[in-house]
């Protein structure tokens, strides 16, 4: 994906890039500055008293108006859990229409093979430390994958839709897509997936989402942790 910034490499074919970023901290200063028909042209100690009053007390409308546009490419249930983030909009690579020359798909660490312990509402995850457990593991993984690969093939070879041969594809499949957010949206996200209970895979891209509003807007990052990380 064309852009100047960095491409961060997540998981084994995962990548996340800003592709564009409109805004900054005055940016929220001013939003709510304007209800005085004042603003402010640089930051300073009251302009981050400001944001710190915003964030705390939950007047929330100020951060709307700084928009991250991302470029994603990640797991299709990562993706599926990302999606559920409605405050913000979304455009994904389409298997109706497009064919991927190569298909990628998510192979976990050794070390992130893990096992659920505890019930629902109340379990943790640990590694498996069996080597054989986790030799199946990425043994099953492996031929599961090439049997879809190969039929989803021979299902396009017959001429069958590319809507339908899809249909054999699995949920470790990379998908491709653009995510644009607010600054209000971007926060509710990271507060529930950068977060221990979210799932580890979404976790390691909400992190780097983290780092980067951290690095675009460090007084309201700071606000926002300030806070106790919670959604706004
Ligand atoms: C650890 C974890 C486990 C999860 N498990 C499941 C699961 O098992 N099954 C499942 O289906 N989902 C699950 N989810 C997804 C979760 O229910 C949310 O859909 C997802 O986190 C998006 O959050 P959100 O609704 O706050 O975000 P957004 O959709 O971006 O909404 C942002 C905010 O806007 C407001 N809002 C948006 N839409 C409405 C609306 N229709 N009515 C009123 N207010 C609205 C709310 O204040 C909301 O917080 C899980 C999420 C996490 C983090």
């Amino acid at each position: 994906m064309p852009g100047t910034e960095p491409v961060n490499k997540i998981l084994d074919h995962g990548q996340l890039q800003l592709l564009d970023f409109m805004g900054s901290d005055l940016d929220v200063v001013n939003a709510a500055k304007v209800s005085f028909s004042a603003y402010s042209t640089e930051m300073n100690d009251a302009s981050i008293g400001l944001i710190n009053f915003l964030m705390k007390n939950k007047h929330a409308t100020p951060f709307e108006h700084c928009v991250f546009k991302f470029y994603v490419k990640s797991p299709i249930f990562v993706a599926r859990e990302w999606f559920r983030h409605r405050w913000s909009s979304f455009n994904e690579m389409s298997m109706r229409y497009h064919v991927p020359q190569e298909l990628h798909f998510y192979f976990p660490s050794p070390e992130n093979i893990r096992t659920q312990v505890g019930k629902p509402g109340n379990y943790s995850f640990e590694p498996i430390s069996d080597p054989e457990v986790i030799s199946h593991c990425l043994e099953t993984l492996q031929s599961s994958y090439e049997v879809s690969n190969a039929f989803y093939r021979v299902l396009l070879e017959k001429g069958v839709a590319k809507e339908i041969a899809r249909s054999v594809l699995p949920v470790g499949q990379y998908t491709e897509f653009i995510w644009t957010v607010n600054a209000r949206s971007l926060i509710n996200f990271i507060s529930l997936r950068n977060e221990s209970n979210a799932q580890y895979e979404i976790q390691q891209y909400a992190e780097v989402v983290e780092n980067i509003f951290a690095e675009k807007m460090p007084y309201t990052h700071q606000a926002f942790v300030q806070a106790g990380r919670e959604a706004i």
